[in-house]
């Protein structure tokens, strides 16, 4: 059955080639999300891993990783907490940078909330080249917060992204390509 569920959700991902840009083959959530059984199944198998980790906080990143990030708070019933792109946020911020292909971006967290040494999840629906994760992972630690892991829907495992991230914590993906 489970197999079943994972190869329905592998269907509900489109594959667009070159976008945005030549060489990238895009997975496209859109039709998964429409999808009723496919959303619910997916949000149950995206929190099965964390059930027991005592996760206070989900920080999602902008922006997929809201969607995601948010029903697996609800699911946890815990706190969702926005990573968001600079400018967003109303100050105080913390930020953390990072490096892209070409130049360099940024995620930025709300700093007036009291997140002392709480337990942190982060989500994001895909992992490439780890980039994204590892710039919100430091955030998340300059905030003074804790991370226990995190979560991402798909991981492209062609990309350096798992080792990126490291073995000092877990990452956990639903699916693989
Ligand atoms: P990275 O920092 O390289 O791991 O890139 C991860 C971020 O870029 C995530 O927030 C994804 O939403 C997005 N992303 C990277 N590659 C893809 C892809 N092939 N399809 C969809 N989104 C992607």
């Amino acid at each position: 059955a489970a197999a079943e569920v994972t190869r329905r959700l592998f269907e509900l991902i489109r594959a667009v080639p070159d976008f945005p840009q030549s060489g990238v083959t895009f997975r496209d959530i859109t039709p998964l999300l429409a999808d009723a059984d496919g959303f619910a199944h997916c949000i149950d198998l995206l929190a099965e891993p964390w059930r027991d980790a005592g996760v206070q906080v989900v920080c999602g990143i902008e922006s997929r990783g809201f969607i995601f990030g948010a029903a697996l708070a609800d699911r946890l019933r815990s706190g969702f907490v926005p990573l968001r792109k600079p400018g967003k946020l109303p100050p105080p911020v913390v930020s953390a940078q990072y490096q892209l292909e070409y130049g360099s971006d940024a995620l930025e967290m709300r700093a007036d909330a009291p997140h002392d040494g709480e337990r942190v999840l982060i989500v994001d629906d895909v992992l490439a080249t780890g980039g994204t994760l590892a710039a919100a992972r430091s955030l998340v630690e300059k905030a003074g917060m804790h991370p226990v892991g995190a979560g991402v829907l798909i991981e492209l495992g062609a990309l350096p992204g798992r080792a990126r991230w490291g073995g000092g914590l877990p990452l956990h993906a639903l699916l693989r390509y």
